[in-house]
């Protein structure tokens, strides 16, 4: 595969490879010569050397070798989708062309959501799965003992597509329709772009509507929020604005890569999907594959720390784009968001002189590099009383004090260690920032400190906080980031029957900003999506923030300050 480096601009992508893929399966069948007679008919199913076949392997992650065997049953070794197979079976010869939209008018889109993960509704199965175009169930099959063949014989839906090849069928009869009328709906199951439309996102805001008329502005629209997993949302809705990751997910044919690449690419797309059957997007497939990898850590059942799920996730998509353990900046990953970091620790020591008073005596200091990708950032301790009128002091401090943790000065002490870290050049394209709220508590499981951390989103200069290195970087050159992302904590607080009386539900949302020059901020919380000022943005509980470099350097357009 191809890589097109993050910087690289989007003409250079020749074509996009949907289309390569398309001329493939666009091959006119008409070519091929008459259908012979039909065949004897297939062997039993019993036939035990069909189990140990092809069609079992692969995909069917996650299952018992029971399932394994019933999926085998199920499989009709006809129903291989392979290319030249229809010439031998009499069943898939298409009717004469005025009958072969026979079905078509029996389609019902408002019933399709293609966002759940393809399992047959029968067998669990995810090999070979059709989904029903008149009431939108997944069916394995199509050959003749499938279910997808029984559902078109019981309930007489007879339109089906394939969730692979995105080719639609009419089964019983088995025939392939090739009608234009029915592209909308590929489009939906697997939306795919061209790098020009791509470019066009950040060029200009281009409302969509959906079936129902409800309007839509592609790449701002909710997630659903299935049970809990709004923390993932969240992260979800901020990297697919970060825009050279989401140009490279949405162009790139990650075909040969792991799933976790598969259905972030495909969820990507379908955010920024102009011709969207509904205004929202399901993360469930996903969200599926994040909780078999991360044995359940990260699942749509239970919140989880949206940072911790961001470094888990750029993690395991680093390693599944091939990136290295060791070498930094091996994959696009890192690429757009691993900086470096030099750490340099001190041991102190105490001893009583002989007059009695402490001396403090300072070892050599150590000094380390390394990356990070995630940068954090500490709150002062928040006040833990009411003032006299008895309300809430909201502490607030600006960003750049707790930046000044990064100036390579100011120490500090982790038990009997001076630590100091300074950022190194050269610095991300972009820059994520996490705020630390929450630490562990010996009553609670954590405790938040609600500190509202001031900034303004434009031009932040980050050159204080790194090491001057002239070669790459003039020295008193500021080194401006706008903030593109910016994920918010807010506690609402719901009635209990437990001893405080009160508890706190965490509810994460995320302010995403349009691309280009426009100043326009949205917010997103699952389902919700709203315009939302720029000025609102620092009055919230900020937890992630995720900063792009300017690419014109500091001083050029830094009209805000
Ligand atoms: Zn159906």
């Amino acid at each position: 595969m191809v890589k097109r480096p993050a910087e690289e601009a989007l003409e250079s992508s020749s074509e996009s490879p949907v289309s390569k893929k398309a001329r493939v399966q666009d091959a006119p069948d008409q070519d091929l010569p008459p259908p012979p007679p039909p065949p004897p008919p297939p062997p039993p199913a019993e036939d035990a050397e069909r189990k140990g076949n092809g069609h079992v392997n692969g995909g069917s992650r996650g299952m018992t070798s029971a399932q394994h065997d019933a999926i085998a049953d199920d499989i009709d070794p006809e129903d291989d989708d392979d290319e030249e197979e229809s010439a031998t079976d009499p069943r898939k010869a298409a009717p004469d062309e005025r009958y072969s939209d026979l079905y078509l008018d029996t389609i019902s889109r408002k019933n399709m959501d293609f966002d759940f993960e393809k399992l047959c509704s029968i067998t669990l199965s995810n090999i070979n799965v059709y989904a029903c175009l008149v009431c939108g169930k997944y069916f394995s099959g199509r050959g003749t003992k499938t279910p997808a063949y029984f559902h078109a014989l019981e309930v007489g839906h007879h339109v089906f597509i394939n969730m692979e090849t995105k080719k639609v069928y009419v089964l019983p009869e088995g025939y392939e329709v090739k009608s234009k009328s029915l592209d909308d709906i590929k489009v939906v199951v697997d939306p795919r772009f061209t790098p020009e439309e791509v470019k066009a996102f950040d060029r200009r805001r281009v409302p969509s509507w959906d079936l129902l008329s409800r309007k839509y502005i592609p790449g701002f629209v909710g997630l659903n929020n299935i049970k809990a997993n709004d923390y993932l949302n969240v992260v979800v809705q901020a990297l697919s604005h970060v825009s050279p990751l989401r140009n490279f997910f949405m162009l790139e044919d990650l075909s040969s890569r792991p799933q976790l690449v598969l259905r972030f690419s495909t969820l990507v797309r379908k955010i920024w999907n102009p011709r969207a059957f509904k205004n929202h997007v399901s993360p469930h497939e996903l969200l599926q594959e994040i909780g078999l990898r991360s044995s359940k850590k990260f699942f749509l059942t239970e919140q989880a720390d949206p940072v911790e799920f961001l470094s888990w996730f750029l993690n395991h998509l680093h390693l599944a784009l091939g990136g290295s353990k060791t070498k930094p900046r091996s994959s696009l990953v890192q690429q757009i968001f691993q900086g470096m970091l030099r750490i340099e620790s001190q041991g102190i020591t105490a001893r009583a002189n002989a007059g009695d008073r402490l001396r403090f005596e300072d070892a050599a200091i150590k000094s380390q590099t390394t990356p990070f990708t995630i940068l954090t950032l500490d709150l002062p301790p928040a006040p833990l009383f009411q003032d006299d009128a008895g309300k809430n002091i909201i502490p607030q401090v600006p960003l750049s004090t707790i930046l000044q943790k990064y100036n390579g000065v100011t120490g500090q002490e982790k038990l009997n260690t001076r630590m100091r870290y300074r950022l190194l050049h050269p610095l991300p394209p972009y820059l994520i920032m996490h705020i630390k709220r929450f630490q562990p508590n010996k009553f609670l499981q954590s405790q938040r400190n609600p500190t509202i951390v001031t900034f303004s989103p434009r031009a932040l200069d980050l050159s204080p906080y790194v090491e001057p290195n002239p070669q790459s970087h003039p020295t008193g050159e500021p080194i401006a980031y706008d903030l593109v992302a910016n994920v918010t904590y807010e506690g609402v607080k719901v009635r209990d029957d437990s001893v405080e009386g009160e508890a706190e539900r965490k509810v994460w949302k995320v302010q995403v900003r349009e691309g280009g020059d426009s100043q326009q901020w949205w917010e997103m919380q699952d389902l919700f999506v709203d315009k939302v000022n720029a000025d609102l943005l620092a009055t919230k509980e900020s937890y992630i923030m995720v900063w792009e470099r300017r690419k014109t350097g500091g001083k050029g357009n830094g009209r805000a300050g």
